[in-house]
């Protein structure tokens, strides 16, 4: 395939797949895990392969000053800040409260915290403040200053973008490959901006395999998700190959967001401390928790079964633990 934008280099090596033998047995089908939680700047997370594509367009149109909106625990502006530390360049952040504060620390701990030790410049709004609105004005003002801006999209869910996750896709199908497997039969990740899952069908289908993915929607309903995913995915297929032409059938399942974006399930956090305790790894309230609870909802509605092969994405995300720490105790503990 033909490199599309100048892609920074965010991330070493392509990230490990991991075999997770006690959740594979605890729960039936054989599950793997794509470690996309591990590697770069700013505590990584899969908003770094979105940044190479779209850093790398920021760098060849010479701008200087990164600009993000996000909540005050959100992981791409953390992420943003971090990249944009390790390349000598400007960020800025636009930050409104999105998710009600979850308890007394929630704005100092888990993201908003790294962003404090990276020094961060947040240019906080109000919450009835519009994301791009702010964005635009922050713009104007570096300009005026002499700075070159440049936007990063919501979640980083752009073509560029996206395009990192047709990367993902193709990684998982070498290392699988060079497991003398079969590729997968379904990949899980959560959904919130939609450019991961249609990064991800989108080089799983470029390539002609089966495997589908299945998007557990952290943010919106299935229809705003579903419609969202669709366009970014088709919109990747048609760059890579302009003969492509046919219906996409994406799934993104908005059963398991709860109440809303940022407020925690207890599916999700029992999902947590199930991985936790048979795997020694970690997920987060936000996204890959209640992602979890997904993959686990379908096994055991037997819509997955122990014939399968699952890749489940972890996104990241981990600092987010922190941030809802009180949570994970009874509240007479705290
Ligand atoms: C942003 C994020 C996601 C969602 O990815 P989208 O491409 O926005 O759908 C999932 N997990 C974590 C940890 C994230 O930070």
């Amino acid at each position: 395939m033909k490199e599309i934008k100048q892609k920074v280099k965010l991330l070493n090596s392509i990230s490990p797949l991991e075999f997770l033998p006690n959740l594979s047995k605890h729960l039936g089908p054989k599950i793997y895990i794509k470690r996309d939680d591990e590697g770069g700047r700013g505590a990584g997370g899969n908003k770094l392969r979105k940044y190479e594509r779209i850093i790398g367009d920021a760098l060849a149109s010479n701008c200087d000053t990164l600009i993000i909106a996000g909540h005050y625990q959100s992981n791409a502006s953390r992420a943003l800040v971090g990249v944009a530390c390790q390349l000598g360049l400007k960020s800025v952040v636009v930050c409104k409260e999105m998710i009600p504060p979850q308890n007394a620390d929630f704005l100092k701990n888990g993201n908003a915290l790294l962003m404090n030790l990276m020094d961060a410049e947040i240019v906080p709004i109000e919450k009835e403040t519009d994301y791009q609105t702010a964005m635009l004005e922050v713009a104007e003002q570096i300009k005026l200053k002499g700075g070159k801006p440049y936007i990063i999209p919501f979640g980083g869910s752009n073509f560029l973008g996206v395009m990192g996750y047709v990367d993902c896709a193709h990684e998982i199908i070498e290392q699988f490959d060079e497991l003398n497997f079969q590729p997968p039969d379904y990949v899980f990740v959560a959904c919130g901006s939609g450019g991961t899952q249609a990064g991800l069908e989108a080089g799983f289908l470029s390539n002609n395999y089966k495997t589908k993915t299945i998007g557990i929607s952290v943010l919106h309903d299935q229809e705003k998700a579903t419609t969202i995913v669709s366009n970014l995915s088709y919109e990747a297929l048609k760059r890579i190959d302009p003969d492509f032409d046919y219906d996409l059938d994406i799934i993104v399942d908005d059963d398991f967001v709860g109440e809303a974006y940022g407020i925690p399930t207890q599916k999700g956090l029992d999902a947590i401390k199930l991985v936790a305790k048979l795997e020694g790894l970690f997920l987060c309230p936000v996204y890959t928790g209640k992602a979890m609870s997904g993959l686990i909802s379908y096994i055991e509605e037997g819509k997955i079964t122990k014939n399968d092969t699952v890749v489940f994405i972890h996104t990241g995300g981990m600092p987010l633990i922190y941030a809802y720490y009180d949570q994970f105790f009874e509240q007479s503990d705290i």
